[in-house]
């Protein structure tokens, strides 16, 4: 584990105390700097071939407004200690925050891009966050609100993908590579989508065989215990072979039989494999080995 982690700069300032006006891309949902006026440039995220800007212009939304919009919250225990918070309707690209309970304290993975008094709560009777982490730049979401609400809670933001943060915070720490996050919880960088795309690994998972937070690194395809794998879903745009291969390689060492995308869509039982045979699937495709059928 990094030295400091847990450890908040007690020189840095502290979390925001006065109201202000936090501004959230309508389209990607990702916190952006208080100010005044909302950014005058469009959204840095959305601009990117694996995002879209509208065809209507950029759209901006606040924390706020969004609170105060009409909402429920779905919670779900999907196995003992893995918990999945939901906005209905879905806001952005409708992602899914997963909270890991450990004797510890909790990871939040793939943080809301909303903050309210239900969701809190809810967070709060589960343990609350001892640290914060997103799959990939998409979910950032509100990390930094969620990390003030909750005692500056560290917030793990891949190296390879630091300079897409629009909101700062002291809390924000640098990762890379692999790291036991918790205890049996450990961040495997993947890439492919991101250079710094992650999965968490949560050992204790799937009755001890292991469970896998996936972001959207891998897709599940429906409900047919298959998955994908694309470098931008809204634009349909796919991920070389040899990027699949490597997230297949990168995930070797960790058992897995059960696993959870952003969206929702998950793989129930053995996983692992899922994932093998729908590399083998994808990469066959992609590199013409069946253009006798096409
Ligand atoms: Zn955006």
């Amino acid at each position: 584990m990094t030295a400091g982690l847990f450890t908040v700069d007690p020189a840095a300032p502290a979390g925001q105390t006065e109201p202000v006006t936090i501004w959230i891309c309508a389209t990607c949902g990702v916190e952006h700097p208080d100010t005044e006026a909302p950014p005058a440039a469009d959204c840095l995220i959305c601009a990117d071939d694996r995002q879209w800007v509208p065809e209507s212009g950029q759209a901006w939304t606040t924390l706020d407004e969004l609170a105060a919009a009409d909402h429920r919250l779905v919670h779900e225990e999907l196995e003992p200690g893995l918990h999945r918070l939901s906005r209905e309707p879905g806001l952005g690209i409708g992602q899914r925050t997963y909270l890991v309970r450990t004797p510890r304290g909790n990871l939040m993975w793939d943080p809301p891009n909303h903050f309210d008094p239900r969701t809190v709560e809810k967070v709060a009777s589960l343990g609350g966050v001892a640290v914060i982490v997103a799959s990939h730049p998409h979910m950032y979401g509100s990390q930094v609100s969620w990390s003030e609400q909750f005692g500056d809670a560290p917030i793990l933001v891949h190296s390879a993908d630091r300079h897409w943060v629009r909101r700062e915070a002291s809390a924000i720490r640098e990762w890379s590579g692999t790291l036991e996050v918790l205890p049996g919880v450990t961040l495997v960088t993947a890439g492919g989508h991101f250079p710094g795309s992650a999965v968490a690994h949560v050992a204790a998972g799937s009755e001890g065989r292991g469970t896998l937070l996936v972001g959207d690194t891998i897709m599940p395809v429906l409900d047919s215990g298959w998955v994908t794998f694309e470098r931008s879903y809204p634009n349909r745009i796919p991920l070389s072979p040899g990027l699949v291969q490597r997230i297949v390689d990168r995930l070797a060492p960790y058992p897995f039989e059960r696993l959870y995308a952003l969206t929702g869509g998950r793989i129930a039982a053995d996983a692992k494999n899922a994932v093998h045979r729908s590399a083998r699937r994808y990469i066959d495709w992609i590199t013409g080995r069946h253009d006798d059928l096409g």
